[in-house]
């Protein structure tokens, strides 16, 4: 191995054993580039097999080399190891570089599992497919100069004895001999999964929507499912709270107007408990001093009438603009509904116009159309919310047509409560998913996904108890899966950096308020209080909302999307009065100064923002509870308070989310691992999406 610019001296390279190899990464020349000549070894320490014949083929790989660390008082775990790493310079700990040392296989019936970390997923390895994982280099010494800072940066290193070698001979994993239950059409001498996983129980790490519904389409199916939720209660982003006493508050979502009417079918939710409400607006603009009211409603004929007061060009425009949308949604939903196959790709390519429509900026091809700026303001605040993005950035048409394709084509994102509040979903699926036998335990987390030999072992939970699983669906955040319950240490360098590189802008705040009565905002009646009140007079409020947070700091004037859930639902708050939820978007999670002094302040601009939309509010409040994005994170595990497990952009989206190396219905690094959540294909909303295709995708293998 060799960290420096110039070749590394010859029979001084390091070999690897090669463990958890999946996919064809560096091609061979690119490193001879950077190595130039190396010999192989014929008895190095770490690796564990012959170099010789076909089986010693050199092989080259993207390394990031970590060293062991010990304190003072013994070698440190790897969980504490990486949390020295992690603070350099900030820890206590003595720790220096270590070298791992001989390594014998123990007496006895662990024997043939020793090292048994090392072995490839699916105990193989195809021929120059390889992409590398962290790597212990040796400790300097005299002939092999240290690797300054390690930890820090990747190191090109060629790896001998990775290829065309199997683990003949050795049990599997579940004492499995290697042969059984190998597929006869396997022309790789892959494993078929159906074996091992799929007879096996199923854990579920989250008890958002999205774990619920894996868990009942599993259970139903006749799986041993076993779902875990952090919290003491369930629904994650979706769960309803009493943040104020004696009212039940929606956390987070509050709109099932996108929850696919199939799988609620299918779990028969409406029999476990669950009533929806269809709010009779879709979204409002309140007037200002200078702008009348708009208000959008599901029936295309009932804007056009309103939108006549407010601009006859936009009147007019509107039916066909509804019109385009819905043919352009119907050409991307069956995309979002399923499990992407590449050929999807060729039907995307063919649409031009789609194409067109989700990477153009939002607010340009609304100007196409539209001139009244609160009707502008109004698209953009259904469409843009938890993007991160202003309406003048490209890609902001993807949200809206996303919207628009799973809400309801020819309804333009209608808005769709819970009896109860959102919280009575997550219940129903819950009972639904007991009904078929699923286990749910509340208040348990998940502190490591298992892997043995690649492959998905089970799940370690915080209190050390170890439960055996033959398949896990996680639906935490991609950087929460991968780098904090599977680990670092068995991914792949590039997925690692691709990992960190997901963007999870796209914070908001919530905050509830009890209200002695129903505001006035100006120029609504009631029917137009029950969907979205957008508060934004012109698309330019959100973009410099969206510019304040890029540069961390809060919006002078934060734009606001409030809702009255208690105009649909009197029973979630005590008898004469209304909840208002108010959801600050675009704001930063990392805010210059912090969030302990951000949060005042926040406190204030929204109240004097509220006042101006809907004057005399502020004498209708009689209590009020904030959450931050700080508080979305700490509590939901959602990762720099992305409201959708990752930013909403074409960048993020299809076949690139969570990155472009594992969508959903993809292998992920470990066999029998799943992504179920907001954090993969399609992505956030109260869909429940995401863990339909973990869990169809589970159960065909
Ligand atoms: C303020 C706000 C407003 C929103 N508004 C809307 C809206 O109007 N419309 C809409 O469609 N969407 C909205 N959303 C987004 C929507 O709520 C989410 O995208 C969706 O709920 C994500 O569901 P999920 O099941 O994938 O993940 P989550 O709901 O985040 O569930 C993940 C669960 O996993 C648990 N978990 C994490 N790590 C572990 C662990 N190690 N062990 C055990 N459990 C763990 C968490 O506690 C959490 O309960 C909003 C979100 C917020 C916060």
């Amino acid at each position: 191995m060799h960290a420096g610019a110039r070749p590394p001296p010859l029979g001084r390279d390091h070999d690897r054993p090669g463990p958890r190899l999946r996919r064809p990464r560096l091609r061979r020349r690119e490193v001879r580039r950077l190595l130039g000549t190396t010999v192989h070894r014929h008895d190095h320490p770490v690796r564990p097999r012959s170099g010789h014949g076909a089986a010693g083929q050199a092989c080259p790989l993207l390394l990031r080399a970590v060293r062991p660390v010990r304190t003072g008082g013994g070698l440190l775990g790897r969980g504490s190891a990486r949390g020295v790493r992690r603070c350099r310079g900030a820890h206590t700990r003595r720790v220096r570089a270590w070298h791992r040392g001989p390594d014998p296989a123990p007496a006895g019936a662990r024997a043939a599992g020793h090292r048994g970390d090392r072995r490839y997923p699916r105990g193989q390895h195809l021929p120059r497919r390889a992409a590398a994982v962290a790597v212990v280099p040796a400790a300097p010494r005299p002939g092999r100069g240290g690797l300054p800072d390690a930890v820090a940066r990747l190191l090109p290193l060629r790896l001998v004895d990775a290829v065309r070698r199997r683990h003949f001979r050795r049990p599997g994993p579940a004492g499995r001999a290697p042969g059984a239950g190998r597929s006869a059409d396997s022309r790789h001498g892959r494993w078929r999964e159906r074996g091992g996983a799929l007879n096996g129980r199923v854990a579920i790490v989250g008890g958002g929507h999205n774990g619920l519904v894996a868990a009942a389409l599993l259970a139903r199916s006749g799986r041993d499912v076993v779902l875990f939720e952090a919290r003491p209660e369930l629904g994650g982003l979706a769960s309803t709270r009493e943040l104020i006493p004696g009212h039940r508050v929606d956390a987070g979502s509050h709109d099932l107007g996108m929850f696919r009417r199939s799988v609620m079918e299918e779990l028969e939710l409406a029999g476990h408990g669950l009533e929806l409400i269809e709010a009779p607006a879709v979204a409002a603009v309140p007037a200002t001093a200078d702008s009348s009211a708009v208000v959008l409603w599901p029936e295309v004929g009932r804007t056009v009438e309103g939108l006549g007061g407010v601009s006859r060009r936009d009147a007019a425009a509107w039916p066909g603009f509804v019109f385009e949308l819905a043919e352009r949604a119907a050409t991307l939903e069956p995309l979002l509904s399923r499990p992407l196959e590449l050929a999807d790709i060729g039907g995307l390519l063919i649409a031009p116009e789609v194409l067109r429509a989700l990477s153009s900026p939002l607010e340009e091809s609304l100007r196409e159309r539209f001139e009244n700026r609160s009707l502008l303001a109004g698209l953009c605040g259904v469409a843009l919310p938890a993007t991160g993005l202003g309406p003048r950035a490209n890609g902001t048409g993807w949200p809206l047509l996303f919207h628009c394709a799973l809400g309801g084509s020819d309804r333009l994102a209608p808005v769709v409560r819970a009896q109860g509040g959102a919280g009575a979903l997550a219940s129903a699926l819950a009972t639904s998913a007991a009904a078929s036998g699923a286990e749910i335990r509340t208040g348990v987390a998940v502190s490591r996904i298992l892997v043995d030999s690649g492959r998905v072992a089970g799940v370690q939970l915080a209190d050390g108890e170890r439960i055996e699983a033959g398949a896990v669906i996680s639906t935490a955040t991609p950087s929460v899966t991968f780098l904090e319950l599977l680990g670092a240490s068995v991914l792949e360098p590039r997925f690692v950096r691709r990992l960190l590189n997901v963007k999870y802008r796209g914070a908001a705040a919530r905050l509830a308020l009890s209200l002695d009565g129903l505001p006035a905002f100006r120029g609504l009646e009631r029917p137009a209080l029950t969907g979205r009140i957008v508060l934004a007079e012109q698309p330019d409020d959100i973009e410099r909302a969206a510019d304040a947070a890029k540069y961390r700091r809060l919006p002078d004037r934060p734009w606001i999307e409030a809702a009255l859930p208690t105009t649909l639902d009197p029973s979630l708050a005590p008898a004469g009065r209304h909840l208002l939820l108010a959801t600050v978007h675009h704001l930063p999670f990392d805010l210059d100064g912090g969030w302990d002094a951000g949060g005042p302040e926040l406190l204030a601009r929204v109240a004097a923002e509220l006042e101006r939309w809907a004057p005399g509010i502020g004498g209708l409040v009689r209590e009020h509870a904030l959450l931050l994005p700080t508080d979305f994170e700490a509590d939901y595990g959602a990762t720099a308070g992305g409201l959708h497990h990752g930013e909403m952009n074409p960048s993020q989206s299809l076949w690139l989310r969570p990155t472009a190396s594992a969508w959903a219905g993809e292998p992920l690094p470990a066999s029998g691992l799943w992504l179920g959540g907001a954090g993969c294909h399609p992505g956030g909303g109260l869909t429940g999406l995401p863990g339909t295709i973990a869990a169809v995708s589970l159960l065909r293998g």
